[in-house]
C-alpha cells in the first residue's frame, strides 16, 4: 500500500506498545517501528535508512525521561512531530513536555482513536509547515519552499508546484506509483491531464535532479509508473 507513513513508538509497556502498533497499522496509513527504551530508540534512529514522520514517546522510560530524550532529539535536528505519552497529568509536566520540544501530549489512559486523531492533525500541520525536510539522494527537499538543496555542492534547485507535488507524493510511497494514480493525486481526480503532461513533468524533474537524466537513478520508471529512490545518496554528481 503506497503512502504509509513511518512512525516510531518508544514505550516500555509491551501491551500498550503492541496495541498501538496494531491499531496504527490497521488503518493502513502507517508503518510502525518500536523501541522499548531510549537505548533501543537511539539504535533505530541511528540506522542510515531510518526515516520517521512522527515519534510517539513515553515519558516514563526505564533508562531515562522521555522529555529529556525529546529535547535531545530536537538538538540533534529531528524536526518531526513528537507526541508524548504520560501517566502523570500534572500541568507542570505538560508544560515541561512542551518545553522539551514535544508537539502534543496525551495522558494515559487514552483512547487509541484519540491518539490517532491527534497524530493525523500533527502530521497535517507538519506537512504544511516550513520546517519539513526530506532527504532525497544528495539533496534536502523542502516542499514548503519548493526547493532542493545539494548541501555538499551548495547548489539550489527551484521546483514548480507540480514538480514539488510529484516529488512529495513519490517520497511518501514505499513502492512505485502508477501513472494514473500519480496524475490523480497531483492534478486531482476531475482534471483532464494527460499522460503526456505527466511525462513532461517527469522529464523536466529528471533534468533538474539527475546527474545523468537519460539514466535516472533517483526518479526511476517502474511498474507502469515511477518510483523515487531517496536512499540513492551516493549518486555520481557532475
Ligand atoms: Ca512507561
Amino acid at each position: 500500500m503506497p503512502n504509509r507513513r513511518p512512525v516510531l513508538i518508544v514505550e516500555d509497556d509491551e501491551t500498550l506498545r503492541n496495541m498501538l502498533t496494531e491499531y496504527l497499522e490497521e488503518t493502513g496509513e502507517f508503518v510502525v517501528s518500536t523501541a522499548a527504551d531510549i537505548e533501543a530508540a537511539d539504535k533505530v534512529l541511528a540506522n542510515e535508512d531510518a526515516h520517521f514522520d512522527a515519534i510517539i514517546l513515553d515519558i516514563g522510560l526505564p533508562d531515562g525521561d522521555g522529555r529529556d530524550y525529546c529535547a535531545r532529539l530536537r538538538r540533534a535536528g529531528h524536526s518531526m512531530p513528537i507526541m508524548m505519552l504520560t501517566g502523570a497529568i500534572e500541568e507542570t509536566d505538560v508544560v515541561r513536555g512542551l518545553d522539551s520540544g514535544a508537539c502534543d501530549y496525551i495522558a494515559k489512559p487514552f483512547r487509541a482513536s484519540e491518539l490517532l486523531a491527534r497524530l493525523r492533525a500533527q502530521l497535517r500541520n507538519f506537512d504544511r509547515s516550513e520546517q519539513v525536510v526530506f532527504p532525497v539522494g544528495p539533496y534536502t527537499f523542502r516542499p514548503a519552499k519548493k526547493l532542493l538543496h545539494d548541501t555538499a555542492k551548495n547548489r539550489r534547485i527551484r521546483l514548480t508546484d507540480k514538480e514539488t507535488a510529484v516529488l512529495k507524493y513519490l517520497y511518501r510511497s514505499d513502492t512505485a506509483v502508477n501513472r494514473q494514480i500519480l496524475m490523480h493525486e497531483v492534478w486531482g481526480y476531475n482534471s483532464a491531464v494527460t499522460t503526456h503532461t505527466l511525462e513532461t513533468h517527469i522529464y523536466r524533474l529528471r533534468q533538474k535532479i539527475e546527474s545523468d537524466p537519460a539514466h535516472p537513478a533517483l526518479l526511476v520508471t517502474e511498474g507502469g509508473g515511477y518510483r523515487l529512490r531517496p536512499e540513492m545518496a551516493s549518486v555520481e554528481r557532475w
